[in-house]
Protein backbone atom coordinates (compact mmCIF):
# COMPACT_ATOMS: atom_id res chain seq x y z
CA UNK A 1 0.00 0.00 0.00
CA UNK A 2 0.94 3.74 -0.84
CA UNK A 3 0.64 6.55 0.96
CA UNK A 4 0.09 9.76 0.37
CA UNK A 5 0.51 13.15 2.28
CA UNK A 6 0.31 16.10 -0.18
CA UNK A 7 -1.34 16.59 -3.94
CA UNK A 8 1.73 15.89 -5.30
CA UNK A 9 1.96 12.47 -4.00
CA UNK A 10 -1.41 11.35 -4.44
CA UNK A 11 -1.12 12.49 -8.47
CA UNK A 12 2.11 10.45 -8.31
CA UNK A 13 0.65 7.15 -6.71
CA UNK A 14 -2.35 7.49 -8.83
CA UNK A 15 -0.53 7.62 -12.26
CA UNK A 16 1.08 5.05 -11.45
CA UNK A 17 -2.49 2.89 -10.07
CA UNK A 18 -4.35 3.97 -13.34
CA UNK A 19 -1.61 3.11 -15.36
CA UNK A 20 -2.74 -0.81 -14.98
CA UNK A 21 -5.66 0.33 -16.16
CA UNK A 22 -8.95 -0.62 -13.67
CA UNK A 23 -11.67 1.26 -11.97
CA UNK A 24 -11.30 2.76 -8.51
CA UNK A 25 -13.04 2.74 -5.31
CA UNK A 26 -12.81 5.53 -2.74
CA UNK A 27 -13.63 5.01 0.69
CA UNK A 28 -13.35 8.33 3.25
CA UNK A 29 -13.15 7.94 6.52
CA UNK A 30 -11.47 10.40 9.61
CA UNK A 31 -9.19 7.46 10.95
CA UNK A 32 -9.56 5.63 13.73
CA UNK A 33 -10.77 2.87 11.93
CA UNK A 34 -13.26 -0.09 12.99
CA UNK A 35 -15.03 -3.07 11.54
CA UNK A 36 -17.81 -0.54 10.10
CA UNK A 37 -15.30 1.00 7.89
CA UNK A 38 -13.46 -2.03 7.04
CA UNK A 39 -16.89 -3.37 5.93
CA UNK A 40 -16.58 -0.48 3.74
CA UNK A 41 -13.31 -0.87 2.46
CA UNK A 42 -14.16 -5.33 1.58
CA UNK A 43 -17.42 -3.69 -0.18
CA UNK A 44 -15.42 -1.51 -2.71
CA UNK A 45 -12.98 -4.23 -3.18
CA UNK A 46 -15.86 -6.78 -4.53
CA UNK A 47 -16.83 -3.61 -6.47
CA UNK A 48 -13.59 -1.67 -8.09
CA UNK A 49 -9.99 -2.76 -9.52
CA UNK A 50 -8.42 -0.43 -6.94
CA UNK A 51 -9.68 1.11 -3.22
CA UNK A 52 -8.05 4.37 -1.94
CA UNK A 53 -9.32 5.05 1.51
CA UNK A 54 -8.72 8.71 2.58
CA UNK A 55 -8.08 9.82 6.45
CA UNK A 56 -8.77 13.49 7.23
CA UNK A 57 -9.81 14.50 10.23
CA UNK A 58 -11.76 17.94 9.05
CA UNK A 59 -12.19 20.51 10.96
CA UNK A 60 -14.31 22.30 8.84
CA UNK A 61 -17.60 19.63 9.88
CA UNK A 62 -16.60 20.56 14.09
CA UNK A 63 -18.33 23.03 15.47
CA UNK A 64 -16.29 25.40 18.27
CA UNK A 65 -17.31 23.36 20.82
CA UNK A 66 -17.02 20.23 19.64
CA UNK A 67 -14.32 17.33 19.93
CA UNK A 68 -11.84 18.12 17.04
CA UNK A 69 -8.65 18.02 19.42
CA UNK A 70 -9.72 15.24 20.86
CA UNK A 71 -10.99 13.19 18.15
CA UNK A 72 -8.64 9.80 17.92
CA UNK A 73 -5.92 9.88 15.79
CA UNK A 74 -3.85 6.68 15.43
CA UNK A 75 -2.54 6.52 11.63
CA UNK A 76 0.30 3.62 11.98
CA UNK A 77 -2.85 1.26 13.50
CA UNK A 78 -5.48 2.38 10.31
CA UNK A 79 -2.96 2.24 8.06
CA UNK A 80 -2.01 -1.25 9.34
CA UNK A 81 -5.65 -2.18 8.68
CA UNK A 82 -5.91 -0.77 5.54
CA UNK A 83 -3.22 -2.60 4.42
CA UNK A 84 -4.28 -5.81 5.77
CA UNK A 85 -7.39 -5.42 3.34
CA UNK A 86 -5.69 -4.85 0.37
CA UNK A 87 -6.05 -0.91 0.09
CA UNK A 88 -3.95 0.34 -2.71
CA UNK A 89 -3.44 3.80 -1.63
CA UNK A 90 -3.64 5.60 1.27
CA UNK A 91 -4.79 9.45 1.05
CA UNK A 92 -4.10 11.12 4.55
CA UNK A 93 -3.04 14.85 4.11
CA UNK A 94 -2.18 17.69 6.25
CA UNK A 95 -5.20 20.23 6.88
CA UNK A 96 -2.64 22.25 5.10
CA UNK A 97 -2.67 20.24 1.92
CA UNK A 98 -6.71 20.17 2.29
CA UNK A 99 -6.94 24.16 3.30
CA UNK A 100 -4.01 25.95 2.27
CA UNK A 101 -3.88 29.58 3.21
CA UNK A 102 -6.72 31.54 1.53
CA UNK A 103 -9.06 28.65 1.12
CA UNK A 104 -12.41 30.78 0.94
CA UNK A 105 -14.87 28.09 -0.89
CA UNK A 106 -18.03 26.32 0.83
CA UNK A 107 -20.39 24.07 -0.43
CA UNK A 108 -23.93 24.67 1.33
CA UNK A 109 -26.43 21.57 0.55
CA UNK A 110 -30.07 22.91 1.90
CA UNK A 111 -32.84 21.23 2.27
CA UNK A 112 -31.69 17.51 3.28
CA UNK A 113 -28.77 18.87 5.95
CA UNK A 114 -31.43 21.71 7.13
CA UNK A 115 -32.91 19.45 10.11
CA UNK A 116 -31.93 16.98 12.95
CA UNK A 117 -27.88 17.08 12.92
CA UNK A 118 -28.17 19.98 10.42
CA UNK A 119 -30.01 21.83 12.90
CA UNK A 120 -27.95 20.85 15.90
CA UNK A 121 -24.40 21.19 14.49
CA UNK A 122 -24.94 24.44 12.84
CA UNK A 123 -22.23 24.60 9.21
CA UNK A 124 -21.31 20.60 10.02
CA UNK A 125 -23.40 19.56 6.32
CA UNK A 126 -21.58 22.92 4.48
CA UNK A 127 -17.70 20.76 6.05
CA UNK A 128 -18.75 17.47 4.70
CA UNK A 129 -20.10 18.76 1.49
CA UNK A 130 -16.71 20.79 0.67
CA UNK A 131 -14.47 17.93 1.78
CA UNK A 132 -16.21 15.04 -0.13
CA UNK A 133 -16.57 17.22 -3.14
CA UNK A 134 -12.77 18.08 -2.81
CA UNK A 135 -11.72 14.32 -2.41
CA UNK A 136 -14.06 13.80 -5.72
CA UNK A 137 -12.63 15.68 -7.55
CA UNK A 138 -8.48 14.98 -6.14
CA UNK A 139 -9.34 11.27 -6.28
CA UNK A 140 -11.55 11.29 -9.05
CA UNK A 141 -13.19 7.67 -7.79
CA UNK A 142 -15.29 5.61 -10.32
CA UNK A 143 -17.70 4.57 -7.05
CA UNK A 144 -17.21 6.07 -3.18
CA UNK A 145 -18.54 4.12 -0.51
CA UNK A 146 -20.04 5.80 2.56
CA UNK A 147 -21.97 4.50 5.37
CA UNK A 148 -25.80 4.41 6.25
CA UNK A 149 -24.53 5.20 9.90
CA UNK A 150 -24.38 8.68 8.83
CA UNK A 151 -27.55 8.76 7.40
CA UNK A 152 -28.43 12.44 6.84
CA UNK A 153 -24.49 12.67 5.56
CA UNK A 154 -25.18 10.21 2.79
CA UNK A 155 -28.45 12.38 2.09
CA UNK A 156 -26.50 15.49 2.25
CA UNK A 157 -23.52 14.24 -0.28
CA UNK A 158 -25.92 12.21 -3.02
CA UNK A 159 -27.89 15.67 -3.15
CA UNK A 160 -24.33 17.84 -3.84
CA UNK A 161 -23.35 15.15 -6.57
CA UNK A 162 -26.49 15.54 -8.25
CA UNK A 163 -27.04 19.28 -8.10
CA UNK A 164 -23.21 19.69 -9.11
CA UNK A 165 -23.52 17.12 -12.02
CA UNK A 166 -20.44 15.77 -10.62
CA UNK A 167 -19.14 12.46 -12.71
CA UNK A 168 -16.13 11.20 -11.29
CA UNK A 169 -18.01 9.49 -9.41
CA UNK A 170 -21.47 10.04 -10.85
CA UNK A 171 -24.60 10.06 -8.25
CA UNK A 172 -25.31 6.71 -8.95
CA UNK A 173 -21.95 5.54 -8.01
CA UNK A 174 -22.22 6.88 -4.74
CA UNK A 175 -22.95 3.44 -2.72
CA UNK A 176 -24.30 3.10 0.84
CA UNK A 177 -23.37 0.19 3.32
CA UNK A 178 -25.58 -0.50 5.87
CA UNK A 179 -24.61 -0.12 9.40
CA UNK A 180 -22.44 -2.33 11.06
CA UNK A 181 -23.10 -2.82 14.76
CA UNK A 182 -21.52 -4.02 18.17
CA UNK A 183 -23.28 -7.70 19.68
CA UNK A 184 -25.50 -5.54 21.52
CA UNK A 185 -26.67 -3.46 18.94
CA UNK A 186 -24.93 -0.31 19.57
CA UNK A 187 -23.84 0.58 16.03
CA UNK A 188 -20.11 0.77 15.48
CA UNK A 189 -18.67 4.43 16.00
CA UNK A 190 -15.17 6.00 16.66
CA UNK A 191 -16.57 7.87 19.05
CA UNK A 192 -17.74 4.98 21.15
CA UNK A 193 -14.32 4.47 22.98
CA UNK A 194 -14.95 7.93 25.13
CA UNK A 195 -17.65 5.58 26.48
CA UNK A 196 -16.58 4.68 30.19
CA UNK A 197 -17.77 0.98 30.62
CA UNK A 198 -20.97 1.89 32.42
CA UNK A 199 -22.21 4.45 29.55
CA UNK A 200 -20.92 1.77 26.87
CA UNK A 201 -23.44 -0.96 28.41
CA UNK A 202 -25.81 1.64 29.06
CA UNK A 203 -25.80 3.01 25.44
CA UNK A 204 -27.48 -0.09 23.95
CA UNK A 205 -30.66 1.21 25.14
CA UNK A 206 -30.25 3.31 21.62
CA UNK A 207 -30.69 1.06 19.14
CA UNK A 208 -33.05 -1.41 21.31
CA UNK A 209 -35.28 1.42 21.99
CA UNK A 210 -35.11 2.55 18.59
CA UNK A 211 -36.37 -0.92 17.36
CA UNK A 212 -39.30 -0.72 20.06
CA UNK A 213 -40.21 2.84 18.78
CA UNK A 214 -40.49 1.35 15.13
CA UNK A 215 -42.29 -1.68 16.38
CA UNK A 216 -45.03 0.72 17.84
CA UNK A 217 -44.91 2.90 15.27
CA UNK A 218 -45.25 -0.01 12.32
CA UNK A 219 -48.12 -1.11 14.58
CA UNK A 220 -50.44 2.15 14.32
CA UNK A 221 -49.06 4.21 17.48
CA UNK A 222 -49.38 7.67 17.08
CA UNK A 223 -46.11 8.61 15.77
CA UNK A 224 -45.47 11.73 18.64
CA UNK A 225 -46.45 9.72 21.38
CA UNK A 226 -43.64 6.96 20.30
CA UNK A 227 -40.54 8.90 19.52
CA UNK A 228 -42.02 11.02 23.24
CA UNK A 229 -41.68 7.40 24.75
CA UNK A 230 -38.58 6.75 23.20
CA UNK A 231 -36.64 9.68 24.54
CA UNK A 232 -37.66 9.19 28.20
CA UNK A 233 -36.31 5.53 27.58
CA UNK A 234 -33.13 6.68 26.74
CA UNK A 235 -33.21 9.54 29.46
CA UNK A 236 -34.31 6.29 31.49
CA UNK A 237 -31.89 4.19 30.54
CA UNK A 238 -28.99 6.33 30.96
CA UNK A 239 -28.29 9.38 28.22
CA UNK A 240 -28.44 12.64 29.68
CA UNK A 241 -30.29 14.52 27.05
CA UNK A 242 -31.70 13.80 23.60
CA UNK A 243 -30.84 15.90 20.73
CA UNK A 244 -33.30 14.78 18.23
CA UNK A 245 -35.76 11.47 18.01
CA UNK A 246 -37.56 11.79 14.86
CA UNK A 247 -39.37 10.38 11.89
CA UNK A 248 -38.37 11.31 8.58
CA UNK A 249 -39.11 10.72 4.41
CA UNK A 250 -36.22 8.39 4.28
CA UNK A 251 -35.17 10.23 0.73
CA UNK A 252 -35.90 13.80 1.27
CA UNK A 253 -35.14 13.86 4.98
CA UNK A 254 -38.51 15.88 5.58
CA UNK A 255 -39.68 15.09 9.38
CA UNK A 256 -42.72 13.08 9.43
CA UNK A 257 -45.82 13.12 11.58
CA UNK A 258 -47.42 9.94 10.58
CA UNK A 259 -45.98 7.00 9.01
CA UNK A 260 -46.63 7.61 5.24
CA UNK A 261 -46.93 4.58 2.47
CA UNK A 262 -43.36 5.45 1.20
CA UNK A 263 -40.03 4.41 2.74
CA UNK A 264 -39.25 6.20 6.41
CA UNK A 265 -36.19 6.36 8.68
CA UNK A 266 -36.43 7.20 12.10
CA UNK A 267 -33.03 8.85 13.38
CA UNK A 268 -32.18 9.73 16.57
CA UNK A 269 -28.97 11.65 18.60
CA UNK A 270 -28.26 11.13 22.08
CA UNK A 271 -25.22 12.27 24.47
CA UNK A 272 -24.25 10.01 27.03
CA UNK A 273 -21.63 10.98 29.23
CA UNK A 274 -20.14 13.36 26.98
CA UNK A 275 -20.51 11.65 23.79
CA UNK A 276 -23.15 12.16 21.22
CA UNK A 277 -24.14 8.84 19.63
CA UNK A 278 -26.40 9.38 16.52
CA UNK A 279 -27.87 6.30 15.10
CA UNK A 280 -30.93 5.27 12.34
CA UNK A 281 -33.17 3.05 11.25
CA UNK A 282 -35.72 1.72 8.46
CA UNK A 283 -39.33 2.14 9.48
CA UNK A 284 -42.31 0.40 7.20
P1 LIG B 1 -16.05 8.49 9.91
O1 LIG B 1 -14.62 8.04 10.03
O2 LIG B 1 -16.81 8.38 11.18
O3 LIG B 1 -16.18 9.82 9.22
O4 LIG B 1 -16.74 7.44 8.94
C1 LIG B 1 -16.22 7.19 7.66
C2 LIG B 1 -17.23 6.40 6.88
O5 LIG B 1 -17.50 5.17 7.56
C3 LIG B 1 -18.58 7.12 6.76
O6 LIG B 1 -19.10 6.90 5.47
C4 LIG B 1 -19.41 6.46 7.82
O7 LIG B 1 -20.80 6.51 7.56
C5 LIG B 1 -18.89 5.04 7.75
N1 LIG B 1 -19.19 4.34 9.00
C6 LIG B 1 -18.88 4.74 10.26
N2 LIG B 1 -19.37 3.86 11.16
C7 LIG B 1 -20.01 2.89 10.45
C8 LIG B 1 -20.73 1.71 10.80
N3 LIG B 1 -20.92 1.36 12.08
N4 LIG B 1 -21.25 0.96 9.81
C9 LIG B 1 -21.08 1.32 8.50
N5 LIG B 1 -20.40 2.42 8.11
C10 LIG B 1 -19.88 3.19 9.06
Amino acid sequence: MQTATTLDMLRNAQAGLRAGGGSVALVPTMGALHEGHLTLVREARKACDHVIASIFVNPTQFGPNEDLDAYPRQLAEDSAMLEAEGVALLWAPGVEAMYPSGFVTSISVSGVSDNFCGAARPGHFDGVATVVCKLFNQVMPDKAFFGEKDYQQLAVIRAMARDLDLTRPHVQDIIGVPTVREADGLAMSSRNRYLSPEDRANAAALPREMKAAIAAIEAGADVGNALATLERRLVEGGFASVDYAALADAQSLAPLTSLPPAPARLLVAARIGGTRLIDNMAVG
